[in-house]
């Protein structure tokens, strides 16, 4: 479904500079400004923003206040600390920075810290910013303490990120009046605003940007306890009603990852639904994971074929660009969304010449080969 703003959010939400949202993915077209009629902050799931096709009902998943994030401890209480120092001190946020795999809740933290430092949320991506230009209107509209939020910020074209190191550091910024031989620019001062960049990617940031955050948090996968207490969650929100030993099956297998977790437990909804259960036993939890092609160590099907690659390699490394080529996904996707699994199962590893299968990963395809290919192993 393509996002429509007016579809979404109310009149006092309007987009921010970077403009049309048609001929853009939703996630690279989101770009918004939130706040009530009375100029309170709203939170991601208050503004019901769809994050990608298919994934509508995520906002209506996003934790609405802190208390209600589960795990991420350590970094909850950081961001708690630096919340109640800033507004003691009278002044806006520090600028923070998130870091994590995809689906981890870099979003929802960005939401919640205006929630709770009762900011107005401006929301943006990197690929949203392409030029200078939309920056300066985004931040001139910001108002004293206000937080601009910008997702995929590693995507932020280089002049772009340049342009925002001022803003940052001393709340200006410089716009051009006239081009060509008598170019001149005009020095603009901006409201002091809290910057939230989030990324999958924090290595791609150069060190002057990354060092301009004066928070830096990042987010790890969940442990399965964790992930329980999120999959019942997202079961009481969803009015579905789900077996305990279902739910730890669905938490085992989501990667540690809590969109993951939401978007196996929505199908199982489904097969629940269709099969006229009143909720999700084990044997719905079983049936519906094997539908959708998902072991028991969470891996899916292109997982299987990035080992099934290697292991024809004959035990040889491969580049990220080969084995992007060899399943037909991005190197992009090969990296943050498939490889962080296979790392942490152990069952490939980086090496200098590329990636390998490890002993585990070597067993785990001979486990998994057809006969024929088990035969020539074995002689
Ligand atoms: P990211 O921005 O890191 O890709 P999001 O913030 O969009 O991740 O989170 C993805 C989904 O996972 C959200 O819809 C939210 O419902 C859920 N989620 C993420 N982290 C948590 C958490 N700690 N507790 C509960 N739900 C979470």
């Amino acid at each position: 479904m393509p996002f429509s703003p007016a579809d979404t959010v109310r009149r006092d939400v309007v987009p921010c500079s970077g403009g049309q949202h048609g001929d853009r993915s939703p996630r690279e077209g989101r770009s918004i400004t939130a706040g009530d009629d009375m100029g309170r902050p709203r939170t991601f799931a208050q503004l019901n923003l769809p994050d990608a096709p298919g994934e509508e009902l995520e906002a209506e998943l996003r934790p609405r206040t802190l208390a209600e994030f589960v795990g991420q401890l350590r970094v909850v209480e950081n961001l708690r600390i630096a919340v109640k120092a800033a507004a003691l001190r009278g002044e806006p946020l520090d600028h923070v920075l998130f870091s994590g795999l995809p689906g981890l809740g870099k979003t929802t933290l960005g939401g919640l810290l205006a929630h709770e430092s009762g900011a107005r949320l401006h929301a943006t991506s990197g690929p949203a910013l392409s030029r200078p230009a939309d920056l300066a209107g985004l931040l001139t509209g910001l108002e004293r303490g206000d937080l601009l939020f910008i997702d995929e910020i590693h995507r932020l074209p280089v002049a772009v990120e340049e342009y925002l190191y001022g803003a940052m550091e001393d709340f200006v910024i410089d716009v051009p009046i006239e081009q060509g031989l008598g170019a001149r620019s005009v020095r603009l001062p901006l409201q002091p605003f809290t910057l939230v960049g989030a990324t999958t990617r924090e290595g791609r940031l150069t060190g002057a940007f990354r060092g301009r955050f004066g928070i830096r948090e990042k987010l790890e996968p969940y442990p399965v306890l964790e992930l329980v207490r999120i999959v019942a969650r997202t079961a009481a929100i969803l009015r579905t009603g789900l077996d305990p030993d279902a739910c730890e099956l669905v938490a085992v297998r989501s990667r540690g990852t809590p969109r993951v977790a939401n978007r196996i437990l929505r199908r199982l909804r489904d097969l629940a639904q269709v099969r006229a259960r009143d909720s999700i036993d084990v044997e719905i939890a079983n049936e519906g994971l094997f539908r959708l092609g998902i072991d028991e160590f969470g891996l899916e099907e292109t997982d299987r074929r990035i080992l099934g690659l290697l292991h024809r390699a004959d035990g040889g490394a491969l580049g990220v660009k080969t084995i992007a080529a060899g399943i037909g996904e991005t190197e992009e996707t090969i990296e943050e969304v498939y490889e962080p699994h296979l790392l942490r199962l152990e069952l490939l590893r980086k090496t200098s010449r590329g990636r390998e299968l490890t002993s585990q990963g070597r067993r785990w395809c001979l486990d998994h080969a057809e006969p024929e290919s088990k035969a020539r192993e074995a002689g």
